[in-house]
């Protein structure tokens, strides 16, 4: 039990992947001062990439989740608050209020509260079997209900959404995907690689609403069926909705800190407040492969954020120039991303559509900025690395295939 009006070296505030590997890392440095690690929900930090994919086909249990075991923690005397959420920050005084009714002091604070969801507001959208999946109690109280019914709609086809539908079709279920834009990954991914990964769902089976919004969930009680704006009616008894997720940024914006869609940090992670930082999917930093401030949501920066803060903590600058990397698993195809393709001027395509490897390389007068890489983990690698570089190799020596793209590195 920890006393009131401790004060630790660092508090961090969410204990998903950026508090977690904030911890981790500090310790990795040969950081000896004392940390908290508080997190809302009542488990040790786990990951969320299988949430949507081998956890929720059954083919992984909790304990695989967990990012560490629990004597990991202890071991690296580590401060365990689960199930605590934070519920104040006081940015000039530095102390940290819980749920429990402790008050702590902080040297260092670290904010890696991630994201909440954003959810439909129409007609309906509070009955049950209508979920968000972003953490474990939703996936978990998904899988259950996963027994129980057979039509499942999935609104919005970004990554989570595609990726439950690639599960729930595994598990046998009928799967509709209702979409408001004209193709599925709009918002991440060109035309050609959405094609791909659609043209796959629909071989196994799902059926796919673009152009369409809800306008109301019908049912009695239960979920039976969803009415689109157009006026068709989808039979469903579960919906999952994946619309996307808005930084949580409530604490922040209390405390005073600067706040616009994110909390705003420069390139080391810094709030505008001393020895307030804020790392993963709630910050908003200055990216310099965006050459604008951006919010990132993905296991790849939610590590590298952390890394480069506990740099920061241990006396080391070190800001943050990673190329984005993200990635997702739909049936056999492995999709992964790295930089991003604002202001593409070309698209060269590496690969035979209809098979893979495939890729599409995203180009800026002449400089790669891009790839999205399907099954062509080789591919993904030199790119990252062409990407880091600024290269701007030949566009025909990109197109041939008989060319490894790491030659060009
Ligand atoms: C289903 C799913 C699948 C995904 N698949 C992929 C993938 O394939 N590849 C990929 O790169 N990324 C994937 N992501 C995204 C990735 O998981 C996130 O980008 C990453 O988890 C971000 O880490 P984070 O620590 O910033 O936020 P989170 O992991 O969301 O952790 C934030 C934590 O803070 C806690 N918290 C919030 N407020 C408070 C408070 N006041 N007090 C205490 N605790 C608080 C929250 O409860 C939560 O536990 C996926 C996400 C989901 C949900």
């Amino acid at each position: 039990m920890l006393n009131q009006n401790t004060i630790f070296d660092v508090i961090i505030i969410g204990s998903g992947h950026a508090g977690a590997a904030l911890a981790i890392s500090l310790r990795k440095k040969g950081f000896t001062g004392s940390i908290l690690l508080t997190g809302e929900e009542a488990i040790l930090p786990y990951e969320r990439p299988p949430l949507s994919k081998e956890y929720m086909q059954g083919k992984i249990g909790d304990e695989q989740l967990l990012i560490r075991p629990d004597e990991f923690w202890t071991d690296q005397r580590i401060t365990l608050a689960m199930g605590c959420a934070v519920n104040e920050l006081n940015a000039s005084q530095q102390y940290v209020a819980l749920a429990d009714g402790r008050t702590l002091g902080f040297n260092w604070c670290v904010l890696a509260t991630g994201g909440k969801v954003r959810r439909l507001k129409c007609e309906g959208a509070d009955l049950p079997s209508i979920h968000s999946l972003r953490n474990l109690a939703d996936a978990k109280s998904i899988r259950d209900e996963l027994t129980e019914v057979s039509k499942i709609a999935v609104i919005g086809a970004g990554y989570i959404g595609l990726e439950f539908a690639a599960s729930a079709r595994e598990l046998g279920k009928s799967v509709t995907v209702i979409e408001t834009q004209d193709r599925v990954l709009s918002r991440v991914t060109s035309p050609v690689i959405a094609s791909i990964l659609e043209e796959q769902h629909i071989r196994h089976g799902v059926t796919f609403h673009f152009g369409q919004g809800v306008s109301a969930f019908h049912g009695d009680g239960a979920l039976q069926s969803i009415a689109l704006e157009d006026g068709t009616t989808i039979p469903a008894q579960m919906a999952i909705c994946g619309i996307g997720i808005d930084a949580e940024t409530g604490l922040a914006e209390t405390a005073g800190l600067d706040c616009d869609q994110g909390v705003l940090v420069d390139s080391c992670f810094r709030t505008s407040s001393p020895g307030i930082l804020a790392i993963g999917d709630c910050s908003r930093h200055p990216n310099p492969f965006a050459g604008s401030r951006w919010r990132l949501e993905s296991v790849q920066h939610a590590q590298d954020s952390a890394e480069t803060a506990a740099d920061l903590i241990i006396g080391e600058i070190s800001p943050y120039a990673q190329v984005p990397t993200f990635w997702s698993q739909q049936y056999d195809l492995r999709l992964q991303s790295a930089g991003l393709n604002i202001d593409a001027d070309d698209i060269i395509i590496r690969g035979a559509k209809g098979s893979t490897p495939f890729c599409a390389i995203y180009t800026r007068k002449g400089q790669v900025i891009a790839i999205d890489a399907i099954n062509a983990p080789r591919d993904f690698m030199a790119a990252r690395r062409l990407i880091q570089q600024g290269s701007k190799p030949d566009r025909s020596s990109l197109t041939d295939i008989d060319i490894p793209l790491k030659s060009l590195v």
